[in-house]
């Protein structure tokens, strides 16, 4: 692959990205707010530019800069510069700001293609990192090879805020895994349990539960909660559960939340339908 490519931001995540394309062969131009941080690449084969113009020379323009504000700031001066450019935006911004970043380049004749990084530096390149985009299809399609060498490329539509959504959805699924690690690391720990050992646990029953996605997916999208072989909302009470960390002297918190999304379709008349209804909680906050 002969791209050009340059990347704005070197901080741990633009170092790492600037690094695999560098490896693979790349032209690569680095800049960086602060100088000094370029030379780990150069020392690799980068070249080090002094300004963001001259960073805008390649086919590819890649950010990893700090938010969407921080963007806005590299690329302003610059914007008479922009038309006829690629920009492929790698920033953690909202879904509103990507979609507010890809009208604006799409104002100076740039193309856009927004990018959420589902990992941490180190596993970039690596198996087990994979990056969302939105925006440009062609942009994504053009350099896939390129995009590949970070991670496992996925292309969520030309909406430019729909792989931050994404991203951000599935952090959110993340977080509640983490607090439910926590809670029954905290219901253990008086009975002498180390959290490690617990982990050790968790961590195989857990990787099993996620066979349950598919089907729970299947009574959703099929939009009928009453279908056979599921577990009903009834049978599902979490009593037991919450009696035991009471009994623990712990909170209750990260489990009361399922309750009540339980409890809710309970006292709408559904609990006789299954789990996944839960799902109608959510969508309809109380
Ligand atoms: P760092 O804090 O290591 O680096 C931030 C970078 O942004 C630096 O290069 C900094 O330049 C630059 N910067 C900040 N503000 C400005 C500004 N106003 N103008 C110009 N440059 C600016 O962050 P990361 O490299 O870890 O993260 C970069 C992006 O990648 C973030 O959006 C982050 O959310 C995302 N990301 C990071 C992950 C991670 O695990 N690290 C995981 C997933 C996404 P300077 O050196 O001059 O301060």
């Amino acid at each position: 692959n002969s791209a050009r490519v340059s990347v704005l931001g070197l901080g741990a995540m633009g170092t790492a990205l600037a690094a695999a394309l560098v490896d693979a062969g790349h032209t690569t131009a680095v800049w960086n707010r602060t100088a000094g941080k370029a030379e780990p690449l150069v020392a690799r084969g980068a070249t080090a530019v002094d300004t963001v113009a001259e960073a805008l020379e390649a086919d590819v323009v890649i950010a990893c800069l700090l938010d969407a504000a921080s963007v806005r700031e590299v690329l302003d001066p610059v914007a008479d510069r922009l038309a006829g450019r690629t920009l492929v935006n790698v920033t953690t911004t909202s879904p509103d700001q990507s979609r507010e970043l890809a009208a604006w380049a799409a104002g100076l004749g740039a193309a856009y293609l927004d990018g959420g990084i589902m990992a941490v530096p180190a596993m970039i390149g690596r198996p087990g990192s994979s990056i969302l985009y939105s925006g440009s299809r062609a942009v994504f399609e053009q350099h896939r090879s390129l995009l590949d060498l970070w991670g496992e490329s996925a292309y969520f539509g030309e909406d430019a805020g729909l792989a931050s959504l994404y991203d951000l959805a599935l952090l959110s699924g993340m977080y509640i895994m983490f607090a439910g690690f926590a809670h029954g690391a905290a219901m253990v720990a008086p009975a002498g349990v180390t959290a490690g050992e617990f982990a050790q646990r968790s961590a195989a029953w857990l990787s099993a539960m996620t066979g349950q996605l598919a089907g729970l997916a299947e009574v959703v999208d099929g939009g009928d909660y009453t279908v056979e072989g599921q577990q009903s909302l009834e049978f599902s009470s979490l009593d037991d559960l919450i009696a035991a960390a009471k009994a623990q002297g712990i909170s209750t918190e990260p489990i009361d939340m399922v309750q009540n999304l339980i409890q809710r379709q309970i006292d709408a008349g559904h609990g006789k339908e299954g789990f996944a209804r839960i799902i109608e909680s959510i969508k309809h906050p109380a």
